[in-house]
């Protein structure tokens, strides 16, 4: 009888899988190998090999789309590429998962003056938020979802910007809200700077005025999992995939961002330091294990 029961329940109910952190830390280095990835650069093509030959086997549909768009700042042309691989594309009930995975072609804010017209690693900024979709693309495949479907979306052309001009930031973001697939997601949540190995994670200002009740969901699921540096205050405002998604579509959007990379004293953020080595496996998977189990929770609801 007992063994019936547990049968029983196993069919109804579903354990929420392990995130793995080795995985998506596996991820975050193959990204980083093919080097510099910024629109236009040889790594740039290299990576949409690298996505297209991943993402066939690992979604249920995928979407490549190719835009051309005027570079921000010089007089010509270049392709962006955003990848979505959609899990149950049907669903009308579904959340999507968005990180970039364009890289910065300048280090600008490098303490070195001579490295700043140098492209950065984006081993945080770039790669690390790709890296964890890139786990639950596998996941997805590996493990049914009875109710959602779930989008996960590869940005290109986030981080084109000059400092201090927010038009130059989430040029692709802004050709997918031209062009969105079919049915819209009722959330997303941005993943980005997600592998610092000082991991310090407040509610990102914008995401608190976009979708506040999400954020409390997620912080309240991180802290369940005893996950405390998911902090119960309030971050800076961050212009990033998450505010353009928003004004251009509506969708409720939020960011999870560790932007003091590592701490309040010390800044790797669009510096030559942006690299592997600056990064943790733990906090890729602190931050997996999250958004794991909200896709799994809103699966059984
Ligand atoms: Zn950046």
């Amino acid at each position: 009888m007992k063994i019936i029961i547990f049968f029983i329940s196993c069919l109804f109910t579903q354990n929420t899988p392990f995130f793995s952190g080795d995985m998506a830390f596996q991820f975050l280095l193959e990204q980083c190998e093919i080097g510099p990835r910024y629109p236009g650069s040889e790594g740039h093509l290299k990576t949409k090999k690298y996505f297209e030959d991943y993402l066939i086997t690992k979604s249920h549909k995928l979407e490549i789309m190719d835009e051309k768009i005027k570079h921000p700042y010089k007089d010509f042309q270049l392709e962006l590429t955003n990848y979505m691989a959609r899990f149950y594309p049907e669903r009308e009930n579904r959340i999507m998962f968005m990180a970039h995975w364009d890289t910065r072609e300048i280090a600008d804010k490098d303490p070195i003056k001579e490295n700043r017209n140098l492209p950065i690693l984006g081993a945080n900024d770039g790669a690390s938020g790709i890296a964890i979709l890139m786990v639950l693309a596998d996941m997805l495949t590996k493990n049914s979802l009875y109710n959602i479907g779930v989008d996960l979306l590869f940005l290109d052309g986030e981080d084109m910007g000059q400092s201090g001009d927010i038009n130059g930031f989430g040029l692709g973001t802004l050709e997918f809200t031209k062009n969105m697939p079919l049915p819209l997601p009722r959330y997303a949540i941005c993943l980005d700077m997600v592998a610092d190995k000082e991991p310090s994670f407040p509610m990102e200002l914008f995401s608190l005025k976009q979708a506040p009740e999400l954020v409390y969901i997620v912080w309240d699921i991180a802290n369940d999992l005893g996950y405390h540096q998911f902090k119960r205050e309030i971050g800076q405002a961050v212009y990033d995939d998450h505010r353009v998604l928003y004004l251009n579509s509506g969708i409720p959007s939020i960011d999870i961002i560790d932007f003091e990379y590592p701490n309040a004293d010390t800044n790797y953020w669009h510096t030559l330091s942006d690299i592997p080595e600056n990064c943790s496996k733990n906090t890729l998977e602190m931050v997996g294990n999250v958004v794991t189990t909200l896709i799994f929770m809103e699966d059984n609801q």
